[in-house]
């Protein structure tokens, strides 16, 4: 099959903004893949290259890729750099590059996907020394040989910038439609799997064969999330057999266990393991079963007590050397759930049993604990802990429902979260402007985007105040690569960074995009844990703004 083909498919996705269109258009495509390059063809559509899980990344921004035009076409980087700018879209500005370039050569190649994956594979593969020239290269031989439109799309692949309104929803409709198996099989399939190229392959193959997909160790699941609860008396209301544990501050992980072999995913499903080498070590002699996905929250010690989030986020964030870092801020893993133990899925036991599972495949060391959780219908007694949680230094408590089953991916009324901090919206940067005086090596003034249900980051407020200068140093180092234009002093950036804002008051206001205001908003912390598609979305402003309407 011809990459062609698959840009005719975009195009037309773009062409309509009706969901049902976009599902049809898919849904007759998908009959026409053949099953050896359907999942990945599934992944082109929904705008990746790997599922994220797959630790594979391409290691391609948007300055490499800036490089391998301006030489392919011999057009320089700065007037590549322009039509970018002038289009304001990274595949436009490339397409007419390519454009201006193919006038004077012309190349009949064509483009098989089957090649596309082969390439993608070994650029992937380079790492380390001498692996941006390789990767040019590869890159190069691609360019070379794409018509205009191609290079349009395959930019925006790589950078992750697909914008056809093919969103997760649509595909799994798209499969639904064209394999005839009703759509809560096929999402129940994408939520068990995490991967919607296995679920279309699966569902062309049949119902049958795609009851097949379940958990498995290896693959992470979305990880099921909490509602916030206004009040412990009304959270009680809603169930009938509550535990409480404590709410660590820190960051969600999946452990993922088969032999030997142990993987750590983050919340947004990175294999982080190598980032946790003391937690890793003793998971090795606190783990009994051979396999098992056990989830829990990693947290920072430092002088032996609890250490602000932040300090988990650079232990991450650290590749290498992490074994110094370990030293300065040691951590603790407290698990809290158990979803897999042997060749037994647990997702559809109550969360009792799986507690049951948990405390007898575990055994405790320093570093790898169980959470501390309590049962009760008491108020006092739940306050109490909480108070307790709190004096600790936890973020607060969860409520669960001891009766329910694992929902991946759900942020249900199962799991409540009660915290004492105010409500804050998690946000993408999606602009800044270079500061003046002292600031004037920072992004300092940031320009914050609230996503809306088709995925667009639409203004919602600026915020330049309350950062601490760590925090402005982090986040300029990590906006700089992602710089989309200049223009004097203000920056456009591509929705990558998520920032979690305090503010005081969600406002109506005709001045962003969204609608909405923020009152005296402040950047509290960099959401490394989330990517631009976990960030809150308008409705959740929508409901901010009416519980905050009932209080004030
Ligand atoms: P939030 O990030 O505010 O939506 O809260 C949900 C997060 O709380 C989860 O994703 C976990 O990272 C974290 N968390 C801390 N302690 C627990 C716990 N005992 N049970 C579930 N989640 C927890």
């Amino acid at each position: 099959m011809l990459y062609k083909e698959l840009v005719d498919v975009y195009e037309k996705l773009i062409s309509t903004s009706s969901k049902l269109e976009k599902r049809d258009i898919l849904s007759d495509f998908f009959l026409q893949v053949p099953d050896e390059i359907m999942p990945f063809v599934t992944g082109l559509l929904a705008g990746y290259i790997f599922p994220k899980w797959t630790e594979k990344d391409l290691g391609i921004g948007p300055k490499l890729l800036l490089r391998v035009i301006s030489k392919i076409t011999g057009i320089s980087e700065k007037k590549v750099e322009k039509y970018v700018y002038s289009s304001g879209d990274f595949g436009e500005g490339i397409e007419k590059a390519i454009e201006e370039k193919k006038q004077q050569t012309f190349f009949d190649v064509k483009i098989e996907i089957s090649y596309l994956i082969d390439l993608f594979e070994k650029v992937a593969a380079y790492e380390g020394k001498g692996s941006q020239e390789r990767k040019i290269k590869y890159l190069s031989e691609l360019f070379s040989a794409a018509s205009p439109r191609e290079a349009k799309y395959l930019s925006r692949t790589i950078l992750e910038q697909m914008r056809t309104g093919a969103a997760e929803g649509i595909i799994l409709d798209a499969i639904s439609k064209f394999s005839e198996i009703p759509k809560k099989d096929v999402e129940k399939a994408y939520l068990l799997t995490n991967d919607l190229g296995l679920v279309a392959l699966y569902s062309k193959k049949g119902p049958k064969e795609l009851s097949k997909l379940d958990i498995k160790v290896g693959r992470p699941l979305k990880p099921m999330l909490a509602q916030i609860s206004s009040s412990i008396e009304s959270t009680l209301e809603d169930l009938d057999e509550p535990e409480m544990e404590i709410k660590y501050d820190g960051a969600r992980v999946q452990v993922h266990k088969s032999g030997d072999e142990i993987k750590i995913f983050s919340r947004r499903l990175e294999n982080i393991t190598e980032a946790l080498p003391e937690v890793l070590s003793d998971l090795r002699n606190s783990l009994s079963p051979e396999n098992i996905i056990c989830e829990g929250e990693v947290v920072a010690y430092k002088d032996g007590k609890i250490a602000p989030f932040q300090y988990v986020l650079r232990r991450l964030r650290r590749k290498h050397q992490v074994q110094d870092i370990s030293e300065k801020i040691p951590l603790k893993l407290f698990l809290f759930d158990c979803l897999l133990v042997e060749n037994r899925s647990l997702i559809d036991l109550t969360l009792k049993e799986r507690r049951e599972f948990l405390i007898s495949s575990v055994k405790e060391s320093d570093i790898v604990k169980v959470a501390e959780k309590i049962e009760s219908k008491d108020v006092t007694e739940i306050k109490d802990f909480y108070n307790k949680a709190l004096s600790d230094g936890h973020e607060g408590i969860m409520v669960k429902d001891y009766l329910s089953h694992y929902q991946p991916g759900a942020r249900g009324k199962k799991w409540v979260k009660l915290k004492r901090s105010l409500e804050t919206l998690d946000l993408v940067i999606i602009g800044a402007e270079w500061g003046e005086g002292r600031r004037k090596d920072w992004l300092s003034s940031l320009l914050l985007g609230i996503r809306d249900d088709d995925g667009n980051f639409l203004t919602i407020g600026k915020v330049a105040t309350g950062l601490s200068d760590e925090l402005f140093t982090e986040i300029t180092s990590q906006l700089t690569p992602l710089i989309l234009e200049e223009k004097g002093k203000t920056v456009t950036i591509v929705p990558k960074i998520v920032v979690e804002v305090l503010y005081d008051e969600i406002q109506y206001s005709t001045k962003y995009e969204s609608g909405f205001a923020l009152r005296f908003p402040r950047v509290l912390r960099i959401r490394d844990d989330k990517s631009a598609y976990d960030s809150d979305t308008i409705n959740r402003a929508y409901e901010i703004y009416d519980s905050q309407e009932k209080t004030f």
